[in-house]
């Protein structure tokens, strides 16, 4: 997959364990020999395993997982890396959030409902492959499928502008914690927290050091400066701001599959390239917190 001949990272990616479109396995499959990859569902770390199994990589890789952080401007989503996530205290606040991300969706369920969206929950489950909502990390990627099915949007990104984005009318938060809550606990457990496509916080770039500063000293490791949505240039400064702040480098596309259609794994839009050395320094880095 890699145009590069120089094996590649890429620490952000997403299998139908939560809402990417590919199996754990294939996924770490279809990447191909890597440096480093991480599997970072949303809530979950069921497909960890099998990812692990599946992957050729230069560097053995951690578990990870993203996690939907309470922040009242944008979105806060933060990337746990760590090598026992799954046996850890972590894991029983993942659960907990599992069981309000299946609160959330059937309220989302409601609300379609009650806008005329005749949208079942047999039809969401059949979009994720999940039995129930419990079985595996059902989203909003799911809804915007049965809703262009439905016709009532044009395709996944048309159903997230009408409906399902932050303020539009089907949105539900479903967050519990806050990073001053995970972030103690992941230095404590001796995990990396990384902020996800940190510019997403909705912070202006003028005071998003200062914003990152706080997190900092609440627990956050390092900066997603190298995803898959961002250009060169909001790369760049995103990396000089985490050089200043003394916090890591991080970087990966944010892979869904057809859930995120024209997105590559490592490749993202076509101009993604997380060096070694980015895979580098989270192992170094994990091996001494
Ligand atoms: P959920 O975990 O159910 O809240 O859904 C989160 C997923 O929805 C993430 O994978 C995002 O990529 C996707 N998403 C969130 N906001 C948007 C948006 N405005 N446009 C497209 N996708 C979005
Ligand atoms: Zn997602
Ligand atoms: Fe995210
Ligand atoms: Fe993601």
């Amino acid at each position: 997959m890699s145009a590069s001949s120089s094996p590649l990272c890429d620490l952000h990616l997403h299998s139908n364990a939560s809402d990417g479109s590919v199996e754990p396995g294939q996924l770490a499959q279809d990447l191909g020999h890597v440096h480093l990859a991480v599997l970072t569902d949303h809530d979950t770390l069921a497909g960890s395993a099998a990812f692990r199994d599946g992957l050729d990589s230069e560097l053995t890789p951690p578990e990870g997982v993203e996690l939907s952080l309470n922040w009242s401007g944008g979105t806060f989503h933060l990337l746990v890396y760590g090598n026992s996530i799954s046996t850890s205290d972590l894991a029983t606040n993942i659960e907990r959030l599992a069981l309000a991300r299946r609160d959330r969706n059937l309220e989302l369920l409601d609300r379609a409902n009650q806008l005329g969206l005749s949208i079942t929950e047999t039809e969401v489950l059949a979009a994720a492959g999940a039995p129930d909502f419990l079985a595996k990390s059902v989203g909003r990627p799911h809804f915007a499928r049965v809703l262009v099915d439905h016709g009532y949007a044009e395709s996944i990104q048309d159903a997230f502008d009408r409906y399902l984005a932050k303020g539009r009318p089907l949105y539900s938060p479903k967050t519990l914690f806050g990073i001053e809550e995970i972030g103690p606990m992941c230095v404590e457990l001796g995990f990396v927290a990384v902020i996800a496509h940190p510019l997403s916080l909705g912070v202006p770039f003028s005071s998003l050091g200062a914003r990152l500063r706080e997190f900092k000293q609440m627990g956050l490791a390092g900066v997603e400066c190298f995803y898959g949505g961002y250009d060169p240039k909001q790369r760049g400064e995103l990396v000089d701001l985490a050089r200043d702040l003394d916090l890591l480098v991080t970087g990966g596309s944010d892979f869904h599959g057809t859930f995120k259609p024209g997105l590559a794994a490592l490749t993202g839009y076509g101009d993604l390239a997380v060096p070694a050395e980015v895979g580098d320094n989270l192992m170094e880095r994990l091996s001494r917190a």
